[in-house]
């Protein structure tokens, strides 16, 4: 990038769909107020911020903020005035404030509703959104061809499943034909604090489905200022996270910036949603993927984290029990 400025972060192509992203992702839940108040302005400030330094993925969901996130993140884009084919937009289907919903009528409605609170004509991807809390046996029977019959009409380009356990992945990706599912959206789980999703990417692979890896700082547990009140985590997780946190703080380092870093250090995984609410955020984010780019990692640093983790690693929390 040293003749380009500003320089832009690597972007590279996402299983067999010929998508292009970046490596740092927009997650736009924090647009709907989950991680705190955000203004319209500094919305509309850091998703152009983020589209300027070279991330074109953008990430939302009508669970998020109950349809807010969608809402904001349409304003943000339309106020960029970009061609559309210079940005890739994701959302999802199934989950709702309201509850979840994974009947082929619902979905299908679910992509309207979508499309017109993110004033587009299409999205590029469209996600079962936390399939472990529905019937999986309807996921693979109703929902997902129902994606199918919505990426034939042209409002979405490709199809999508998300889920906190992972065999919920082998369990549909098993049972679909081939090609059926485009990309997997996983979170928390290739973090510093939790690498389990290593173990599946040669399965992926072999599918041909491309990994979008969500929530690098753990959903904040690795922030200087910790994670939301809401955060699923245990104590003894919080406790390890907060430890090593400090460590970065107390040798003038920041926990942030490692436990990106250490997300995007895995090239099998095209790329890595970060949830963003403000200029600085971005700017920060950017900055550290070019600087790993440039430098590769503090190893040094890196093994005291992963040493202060230790007692916790791969821990993860509950979600839904699945069932059939
Ligand atoms: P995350 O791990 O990206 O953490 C987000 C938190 O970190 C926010 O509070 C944010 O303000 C803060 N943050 C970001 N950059 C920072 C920095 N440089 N310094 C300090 N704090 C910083 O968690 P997330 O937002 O939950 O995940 C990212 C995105 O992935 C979501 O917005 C969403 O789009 C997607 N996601 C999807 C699912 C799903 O489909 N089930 C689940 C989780 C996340």
């Amino acid at each position: 990038y040293s003749n380009e400025y500003p320089p832009k972060i690597r972007a590279s192509r996402i299983g067999e769909t010929g998508l292009n992203l970046s490596c740092v992702g927009f997650g736009a839940s924090p647009l709907g107020k989950v991680f705190g108040d955000v203004s319209e302005e500094e919305s509309i400030a850091t998703v152009t911020q983020a589209f300027n330094l070279g991330i074109n993925f953008f990430d939302t969901s009508p669970y998020y903020g109950a349809t807010l996130s969608e809402k904001v993140l349409g304003k943000c884009l339309k106020a960029l005035g970009a061609p559309r084919d210079t940005y890739i937009v994701a959302t999802k289907c199934g989950r709702y404030a309201e509850g979840f919903d994974f009947s082929a009528e619902r979905v299908t409605r679910s992509i309207d509703e979508s499309l017109e609170r993110l004033q587009l004509d299409y999205v590029d991807i469209l996600q079962c959104h936390d399939i472990e809390f529905g019937s999986l046996g309807q996921i693979v029977n109703e929902t997902i061809p129902a994606l199918q019959k919505i990426k034939e009409s042209g409002k979405t380009r490709f199809i999508g499943i998300t889920a906190l356990p992972l065999e919920v992945y082998t369990y549909v990706l098993d049972r679909v034909p081939p090609g059926t599912i485009d990309v997997v959206l996983s979170y928390c789980h290739y973090c510093v604090n939790d690498s389990t999703l290593e173990d599946l990417l040669p399965y992926l692979k072999s599918k041909g489905v491309g990994v979008i890896n969500a929530s690098p700082l753990s959903m904040g547990l690795h922030t200087e200022n910790g994670p939301p009140e809401w955060h699923p985590a245990s104590t003894e997780i919080k406790a390890a996270c907060k430890a090593a946190a400090e460590y970065c703080k107390e040798n003038g380092k920041n926990i942030s910036k490692l436990a990106l870093q250490y997300s995007l250090s895995n090239k099998d995984i095209s790329t890595t949603l970060v949830g963003m609410n403000s200029v600085r955020q971005v700017e920060e984010n950017v900055a550290a993927a070019l600087e790993l780019e440039a430098e590769g990692k503090d190893e040094k640093t890196f093994a005291e984290i992963e040493n202060i983790l230790k007692p916790i690693k791969n821990q993860t929390w509950p979600s839904a029990t699945t069932n059939e």
